[in-house]
């Protein structure tokens, strides 16, 4: 990589040459707004090098994108493209100052293409906007992150974010077909389009999903689409032990035969501040673990054996009880329940890890083992829900009362990353690296993948402008 420092700084005059280039109601370098754009989801205090952005621009098209690119480009400044800011790694919060990209203007579903069954947006759709266009034309998009109704497109992308279908769909990477690119120097390519099958080159799509906005801007993507299923149920299951749930998991696919659409699991914690969150009740609080079930089908009758069968198998596991919720009021309720849990924890607790670790689906079991003896070892208590049909399950550890608290918390975060390592997962499984976990890398990247990643970041961004400091250290 070239020397990248130092980088150009941003004046008055770039201010002004921005407004000429994308027009004078795109640019702002209002110092409030700057504030409120130069964060997301986690408290900026907790950031290695998190920064003020110093330049606000807000592209409406690809030109736009492109003319900022190449002036950022000529003038060493760092940019830092933005979705709806809900990240949970602070992956739009810019470590080295510059020009914040905000897509929010960029918010067009361009085409649904029936016969190609893919719908092509800009990145600043919202991601619920695009499951509702689709579900219109009886049409599945599979994208499903819990943050889904504020989320925007570009931006799960940019994350590969996964959420609550994963288990039969794969996370958002796997629904892209095609992106158009803005990369460092200015220039807009296209990586793949709306063909099903590509092997033309290095497969860059996938590349680029899940690289957190340090290689290219993306402008447009093209997402594949399936048909919607016509009928969907949820189960409700509250276990006595962690163990019977986790247990019971693996047996919808080997007893049953059957691949559901999400499998979620929530400790007792977790539906005790859900819970208090909201101010309702789950029929079963006590239960020590409870597993929320989809299954989906065409033909209501072999969706309600299936349902049974599930039932059946749930309750020959050690599950107490199978609450089934078939129409959509009981099942918002539900996932009402599932989501209100990260915003939940954030609103009763001021300390916390929240963490997104993955390990295999079968070591699950042993990750829950592993989160007593951490609990145990430095004092803490751990909050454990998330995408249990997956292995990725979102740990939040909070620390004990007192001075040694934040200490103990963070002596309990490095000892759960050691395990998870050892038992063959990794640190982040969905939420993105960004600048929150970028110095824990080291434990899960060898040296050699360490290299290859800052020289892939620097095949793409030469001088270093593109979110510069994220992912892996000396990026
Ligand atoms: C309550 C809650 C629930 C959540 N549930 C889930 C979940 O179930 N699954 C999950 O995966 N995540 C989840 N998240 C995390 C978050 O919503 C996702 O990471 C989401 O994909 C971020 O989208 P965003 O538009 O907010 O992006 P931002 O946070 O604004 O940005 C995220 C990253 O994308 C980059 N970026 C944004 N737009 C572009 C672009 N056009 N080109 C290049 N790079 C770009 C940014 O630079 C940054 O690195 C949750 C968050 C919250 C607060």
């Amino acid at each position: 990589m070239e020397e990248r420092q130092p980088y150009g700084s941003v004046t008055a005059k770039t201010l002004r040459d921005l407004a000429e280039l994308v027009g004078p109601r795109n640019v702002s370098g209002d110092p409030e707004k700057l504030a409120a754009y130069s964060h997301d989801e986690v408290p900026s205090a907790s950031l290695p090098e998190a920064t003020l952005a110093q330049a606000l621009v807000f592209p409406e098209s690809t030109e736009h994108v492109s003319l900022v690119m190449a002036y950022a480009d000529r003038h060493r400044i760092p940019v830092t493209p933005r979705g709806a800011g809900t990240g949970l790694s602070g992956g739009a919060v810019p470590a080295c100052g510059g020009i914040l990209l905000s897509f929010e203007k960029m918010n067009r579903i361009l085409e649904l293409d029936r016969e190609n069954l893919t719908v092509t947006v800009e990145p600043g759709v919202v991601t619920a906007e695009i499951n509702r266009a689709a579900a219109k034309h009886r049409l599945l998009y599979a994208g499903d992150p819990c943050s889904g109704d504020a989320s925007f497109i570009g931006g799960n992308v940019a994350e590969n974010a996964g959420g609550n279908k994963v288990i039969k769909y794969g996370a958002t990477g796997a629904q892209v077909l095609g992106l158009e690119a803005v990369l460092a120097d200015g220039s807009v390519t296209w990586f793949g389009g709306k063909r099903r099958k590509d092997v033309t080159g290095y497969d860059f799509v996938h590349l680029l999903a899940g690289s957190e906005g340090t290689l290219a801007v993306i402008t447009k993507i093209i997402l594949r689409l399936l048909p919607l299923p016509k009928h969907t149920t949820d189960l409700l299951a509250p276990f006595g032990s962690v163990e019977e749930a986790l247990g019971f998991v693996p047996r919808i696919v080997i007893e049953a035969g059957l691949l559901p659409a999400s499998v979620e699991l929530l400790d007792r914690r977790a539906v005790e501040v859900a819970m208090r969150y909201l101010n309702a009740k789950l029929p079963e609080p006590d239960a020590a673990a409870h597993l929320l079930i989809q299954l989906e089908g065409n033909d209501p009758e072999v969706l309600a054996d299936e349902v049974e069968k599930v039932g059946d198998l749930c309750l020959a596991h050690g599950a107490r009880q199978v609450y089934v919720a078939d129409n959509r009021t009981a099942r918002d309720k539900l996932w009402k329940a599932r989501k209100a849990v990260p915003e939940a924890i954030v609103a009763f607790h001021s300390r916390y890890a929240k963490e997104d670790v993955v390990v295999p689906t079968g070591s699950v079991p042993t990750l829950m083992v592993a989160l007593e003896e951490v609990d145990r070892a430095w004092g803490v208590e751990h909050i454990a829900y998330g995408h249990v049909g997956d292995g990725n399950m979102h740990v939040t550890l909070l620390p004990p009362e007192g001075p040694e608290g934040p200490e103990k918390l963070r002596e309990a975060r490095h000892d759960l990353y050691r395990r998870v390592a050892a038992l063959g997962g990794t640190l982040s499984g969905e939420h993105g690296i960004g600048l929150k976990r970028r110095d824990d890398t080291p434990l899960f990247l060898d040296e050699a993948q360490l290299a290859l990643i800052r020289r892939v970041k620097a095949a793409f961004d030469p001088k270093g402008i593109l979110n510069p400091r994220k992912i892996v250290p000396g990026n």
